[in-house]
């Protein structure tokens, strides 16, 4: 045995048993967590684990994305170098050259040449992290410590390779060329002592990745953001996971395992890249929210309590409460306003939103506990079926000069889902008005319920009033069936979002779609002709997270504007899947805004900058908030506020004699 050997072989052991038992403990807790049933199955996770993981695809969206691919390829490459390595420690002999010779220069080829490369992506990314850090937060201990290794690491190695080359033992020396300049600079010197110096500064480079790194930083992440893609959940994360009710029950996340083990496991996958939190609205406008810090402190709590969870204890660090490492703050649980930035931006799938339901839905259903303005919502919405608590008979004033407007299944082909903005709301009845006046003009038949109609219980579900949404959506359901509703059209992206997602756990799987959708293929069948286009200056045309990232609407709206004003609407900067909230969403409609600067204000302010005459939205809530954010901005006389609907309707005008 060499004398490599007998040192190496037992700290490998030791550094091996060590790190399967770390991660045994770390990895175990996941299984506390409450099921999770809806994986996307064994062949599609495979697919998602090929695109994301190893092809890196959503890590690519970044132009540093692709530093970190080159840093995660060269630790995939190396692999191979990496065994070969740990095996030759403990048995000399069994060496990589022992394959046939192309693979073997293949192998050695490509090692040397990705160290190089990791070695010249870490320094930039050291770097930047340094000069212009990717989040706040960013320059800390673990990173730098992380990205040094790994220099080291491929700089021992480098090392080892050189040493060989320059004693004559590396026969695969014409492929290696980053080794061979290496070589030059020993010449001269003791091969014998440099070579044992770079290799037991590899092997501790590496022992350090299997003792410490791996299993107790966000190292972590080179297996569990793999395992995150391949269980990643199935669909968009646009629903929330239903409870059963029943008596004694407890419900929400007060405590750790009642997440769901997916929930643990991304807590385990996160990379800490930041990308979540610099997306995340809350984040950005000064709320105590940070999804990157939240999923963080998951894990803090899962490791703090789970031992004792296991052990069938009480957990003695809480989830819910007020900011200490491993607690989230229960104002940045209120803070969410379920955008879904964070979960369309995080490269390894971590859904950050159900997290956040969960624990609200403990605060409301197990606490009552909720911020003060959201009593008269809650009662309202149960008492009267709407945020208002206006009278039901009242749904249908809007339409009082359409005249009566019944749905009947043998007469009427689409329900008009109007919603409880769009019934009751001054400004969005206008909407409502545009919409059944759009669908006259094409000859749609279209039916409403009137006082029937019910609120959908989109807010409630995000606020984590899962048993007043339970109620409604399955009296929604039940009505539906018993109309025989087979399509719905509705102006509110939250209605259609609910109807068409949350309500198929109800066994409702209806035709629902959104007014823009229904416009957008009247004009494409030639059912809607446009007279002439609408002048509205320029128009600029803002995503509702709900139609846009939470079900991939994107170029309906805009193709009807077009087509109704003559030219593509004008982009915010932060448009389509990076399209920034309106600030009304998860319930945020009915809650004030303290702490920190108004969504609504950052993104008008973002809408302001590029002069626009007219800022269209598609959904109710955004008109509120985009109105309410260009009056504070003082900006009432310059830009006004539409919906495509209105967009088309003016189109519709008769055109005003000269
Ligand atoms: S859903 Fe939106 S507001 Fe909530 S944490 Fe994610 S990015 Fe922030
Ligand atoms: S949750 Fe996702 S996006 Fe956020 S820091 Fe972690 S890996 Fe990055």
């Amino acid at each position: 045995m060499s004398s490599h050997a007998i040192i190496f072989t037992p700290l490998l052991a030791l550094s091996l048993l060590f790190f399967s038992w770390s991660l045994y403990q770390r990895l175990s807790l996941v299984a506390l967590g409450q099921p999770t049933h809806t994986y996307i199955g064994f062949n599609a996770g495979l697919r998602e684990m090929f695109i994301n993981a190893f092809c890196q695809k959503r890590v690519l969206r970044k132009l540093f994305g692709f530093n970190h691919f080159i840093i995660f390829w060269s630790f995939m490459v190396l692999l191979l170098a990496n065994g070969e390595f740990v095996l030759s420690g403990v048995f000399p002999a069994l060496r990589l050259s022992l394959l046939p010779e192309p693979i073997y220069l293949a192998i050695r080829f490509a090692s040397d040449i990705m160290s190089l490369l990791a070695i010249v992506a870490i320094a930039i990314a050291l770097v930047r992290r340094t000069v212009a850090p990717p989040y706040e937060g960013a320059r800390n201990l673990e990173s730098y410590v992380i990205l040094v290794l790994i220099a080291v690491h491929m700089f021992a190695y480098l090392g080892v390779a050189a040493t060989e080359i320059s004693l004559g033992h590396e026969q695969a020396a014409a492929y290696m060329p980053v080794s061979s300049l290496f070589a030059d600079t020993l010449a001269g010197k003791n091969l014998d002592a440099a070579y044992n110096c770079y290799w037991w500064l590899h092997a501790f480079a590496l022992l350090a990745f299997i003792v410490v790194l791996i299993p107790f930083t966000k190292h972590l992440h080179v297996f569990t953001a793999i395992a995150n893609c391949f269980l990643r959940l199935e669909g968009k994360p646009n629903t929330q996971r239903p409870e059963t009710f029943a008596k004694g029950q407890t419900y929400g996340a007060r405590q750790v395992d009642r997440l769901t083990t997916k929930d643990l496991l991304d807590s385990y996958a996160c990379t800490a890249c930041g990308r979540c939190q610099n997306v995340c609205p809350a984040n950005i406008t000064g709320k105590p929210l940070n999804p990157r810090e939240m999923v963080k402190d998951v894990q803090i709590n899962l490791l703090a309590n789970g031992p004792r969870i296991k052990k069938g204890q009480e957990a003695t660090l809480p989830l819910i409460g007020e900011g200490c490492k491993g607690t989230v703050d229960e104002e940045a649980i209120w803070a969410c306003t379920s955008c879904g930035a964070c979960m369309e931006a995080c490269p390894v799938f971590i859904e950050h939103l159900p997290k956040v339901v969960g624990m609200r839905r403990h605060l409301v259903e197990m606490e009552s506990k909720f911020p003060e303005e959201l009593l008269s919502f809650f009662e309202n919405a149960e008492q009267r079926s709407n945020p208002w608590g206006m009278a039901p008979a009242d749904r249908s004033k809007w339409s009082s000069l359409l005249g009566e407007r019944p749905f009947s299944v043998d007469k009427t082909d689409y329900l008009f889902f109007v919603g409880c903005a769009g019934s009751f709301d001054n400004r969005a009845k206008q909407i409502s008005v545009a919409v059944a006046t759009i669908m006259d003009m094409a000859g749609v038949s279209w039916g409403m319920l009137g006082k029937d109609e019910m609120c959908c219980g989109d807010s409630l579900r995000r606020l984590g009033n899962e048993f007043v949404f339970d109620k409604m959506a399955k009296a929604n359901v039940e009505m539906f069936i018993e109309k025989g509703v087979s399509k719905i059209v509705t102006s509110c992206p939250h209605c259609f979002s609910t109807l068409k997602n949350d309500y198929r756990q109800y066994g409702l799987d209806l035709e629902v779609i959104h007014h823009s959708e229904l416009i957008a293929k009247l004009i494409q069948e030639g059912k809607l002709k446009l007279p002439r286009h609408a002048d509205l200056g320029k128009v600029l045309f803002h995503d509702s997270c709900y139609l846009g990232r939470h079900n991939d609407i994107y170029n309906e709206p805009r193709s009807v504007i077009q087509a109704a004003t003559g030219n593509a609407p004008a982009e915010f900067e932060r448009n389509r899947e990076n399209g920034f909230c309106c600030g009304a969403g998860g319930g945020r409609m009915w809650m004030e805004e303290l702490t920190g600067d108004r969504i609504n204000r950052n993104r008008v302010s973002e809408a302001l900058k590029q002069q626009p005459d007219t800022l269209c939205v598609s959904c109710p809530y955004c008109m509120t908030m985009i109105e309410d954010g260009v009056k504070d901005l003082g900006a009432s006389e310059q830009v006004q506020v539409k919906d495509v609907a209105e967009v088309v309707a003016e189109a519709l005008r008769p055109q005003p004699k000269a």
